[in-house]
């Protein structure tokens, strides 16, 4: 159950729902958001009237909630939520594309990739500073330069920028440098980590396992929400599955479920969900057409000299195809990029 309160409720009010919560021998969690808030309720609350809270003073109104997940469910929040990032919003009618190289490697590297996903059309600029990579042998990012090297780039191109975070020590510093923190497939569910950025109130992109099931997704934005945090958007990138012509299967099914389940935006990651660059704009359009809310593609100004992803990363050139490409089947959706 969710207790919502009216944003003008006093502390008093929440103070006395939650004495309510706990008379019936259930739990409350309340949730201190920005606007107003909100007490969840946990434990078994079957035999418990939502009258029983509705007709408390500051209490807007109460839901019942079947799914374990909660605030990010379509039944706490019937509309598309959106996510405004320095004037861009994702979650809204228009098509948002993230795009940029898998790691920054270099100054040259990163304004030349910045200049050129700018000029197709991008809104926003990616790039791995700190890299979780397979093998501890492999390039790990240029870390905190990475971090200088990409507020440069920002502020060169005005362009927002994600860049992902690791580990939850790290959190205040990422946060300091980069508009959206990006949480990665290996990281979906360190929980003390998902603990440390609900705790932040900057824009998320939590990645989906490369094992984990659609609930499992669910319930790690719960985590991010559950700690104040309501600014989550959720990435597919593609499954582990017994293919091997891709590097992952992208589960085009996870994104009209995920629009049906939850309202926060769903972002498709094409390069990481097939790992092969010739099926990065094919995907891409699927994508869009399946109902996603943006794209986030890895670009490299020379992919076979790419120090991390090169196979799927996509030239200036191709960039700006999937682009235009992209821009039409938004445009038959009723939508626009
Ligand atoms: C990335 O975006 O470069 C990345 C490491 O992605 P994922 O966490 O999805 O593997
Ligand atoms: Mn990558």
């Amino acid at each position: 159950m969710i207790i919502v309160m009216k944003h003008n409720a006093t502390q008093a009010e929440v103070a006395t729902v939650i004495a309510q919560v706990e008379t019936v021998g259930l739990q409350a969690r309340p949730i201190i958001g920005e606007e107003r808030t909100v007490v969840a309720v946990v434990g078994d609350e079957r035999p418990v009237e939502t009258e029983h809270f509705e007709l408390l003073d500051g209490v807007e109104r109460v839901l019942r909630i079947l799914h374990p997940f909660k605030l990010a469910s379509r039944d706490f929040y019937a509309d598309d939520s959106q996510v405004k990032i320095n004037g861009v919003s994702v979650g809204g009618n228009r098509v948002v594309v993230m795009a940029g190289p898998c790691s920054v490697e270099s100054r040259e590297q990163l304004m030349e990739t910045a200049a050129a996903v700018k000029e197709a059309g991008a809104h926003i600029l990616r790039g791995g500073a700190f890299k979780p990579r397979t093998s501890p042998y492999a390039f790990q990012g240029l870390g905190l330069k990475g971090l200088e090297l990409l507020r440069e780039a920002r502020d060169a191109y005005r362009l927002p920028i994600i860049t992902e975070v690791v580990s939850p020590q790290d959190v205040t510093l990422v946060a300091q440098y980069t508009d959206i923190l990006q949480i990665g497939a290996r990281n979906m569910q360190n929980y003390a980590l998902l603990h440390a950025i609900g705790e932040t109130n900057k824009p998320i992109l939590l990645k989906r396992g490369m094992m984990s099931t659609i609930e499992e997704l669910l319930m790690a934005a719960e985590y991010i929400l559950s700690h104040g945090n309501s600014r989550v958007m959720l990435c597919e990138r593609g499954i582990r599955t017994f293919e091997t012509a891709t590097r992952n299967t992208f589960d085009i099914n996870a994104i009209p479920v995920l629009k049906s389940l939850t309202h926060l935006p769903v972002i498709a990651d094409p390069s990481h969900g097939t790992g092969k660059w010739e099926l990065v704009t094919p995907v891409a359009r699927a994508a869009i057409a399946a109902g996603a809310d943006g794209v986030i593609v890895e670009v490299h100004p020379n992919p076979a000299r790419a120090m991390s992803d090169g196979a799927q990363s996509l030239k200036p050139e191709k960039f700006a195809a999937l682009v235009s490409e992209i821009r039409r089947i938004a445009e038959a959706m009723g939508r626009s990029v």
